[in-house]
């Protein structure tokens, strides 16, 4: 998607600070972080948000969900971390890419569940 903040991203458009990549997966530092590891995980396909994960495109939420491990344990997060998707607007989304937070490096507080 042309238009896309995160699509530019994963195709070198536009600088970020990578953490890990596949053939389905991208992974950088959030430029604002609200922890001191806080790492944005993409699917290198344009999917909008989490309303729109199907049949056809859910091979790279599974790929996702093999590369956080990966990630973690390459960052110290061996005593745990948070994964956060935010959804449309009442979920709070500003970037229209799916994309899931990955946060730790600290004992976290605040949970709404
Ligand atoms: P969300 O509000 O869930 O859509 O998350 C979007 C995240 O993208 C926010 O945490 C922003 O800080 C982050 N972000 C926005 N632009 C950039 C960028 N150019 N590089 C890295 N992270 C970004
Ligand atoms: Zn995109």
């Amino acid at each position: 998607m042309s238009d896309c903040l995160f699509c530019k991203i994963i195709d070198g458009e536009i600088p970020s600070d990578k953490v890990y990549e596949d053939d389905y997966v991208y992974a950088f530092k959030d430029i604002n972080p609200v922890a001191p590891v806080h790492v944005i995980v993409c699917p290198k396909e344009h999917i909008s948000c989490a309303d729109d994960i199907n049949e056809e495109n859910s091979a790279y939420i599974a790929k996702i969900f093999t590369a956080i491990p990966k990630i973690a344990s390459e960052l110290g997060l061996q005593n745990g971390y948070r994964i956060i998707n935010n959804c449309k607007e009442d979920g709070g989304q500003s970037v229209m890419h799916l994309h899931f937070h990955l946060i730790g490096g600290v004992k976290l507080g605040e949970k709404i569940i």
